[in-house]
Parts: structure tokens; C-alpha cells; sequence
């Protein structure tokens, strides 16, 4: 899924913890490509917040 504007992502590695917040989406959603962005750490970092509490 593309990245849209204000969509969180983080590392899944707690011994990270990176988080990033998107503040420009795809402008061709279709064009972008699925993939998640990679954090620095070489993981794949998942859309959300790391603390997600419920
Ligand atoms: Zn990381």
C-alpha cells in the first residue's frame, strides 16, 4: 500500500523503536508500489503506531 499523508509507521524491533510520520502521501497511489517503507535498521516498518495500546 502507498503511503498517504499522516499515516505513522514503525520499526517492529523494540530495540529500535524508530517512527516515522508520513507529511507527503503518493501522488499516484497506484504508480507508488505496495511496499512499506524500510527503516534504518534494515526492517520493514509497519503502518501505526508502536504503542497502540487497545
Ligand atoms: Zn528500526
Amino acid at each position: 500500500m502507498a503511503l498517504q499523508e499522516g499515516e505513522v509507521y514503525h520499526c517492529p524491533d523494540p530495540d529500535c523503536g524508530c517512527e516515522i510520520e508520513v507529511t507527503r502521501g503518493a501522488s499516484d497511489p497506484a504508480a507508488a508500489g505496495a511496499a512499506n517503507p524500510r527503516c534504518c535498521c534494515g526492517r520493514e516498518m509497519q503502518r501505526g503506531p508502536a504503542s497502540v495500546a487497545a
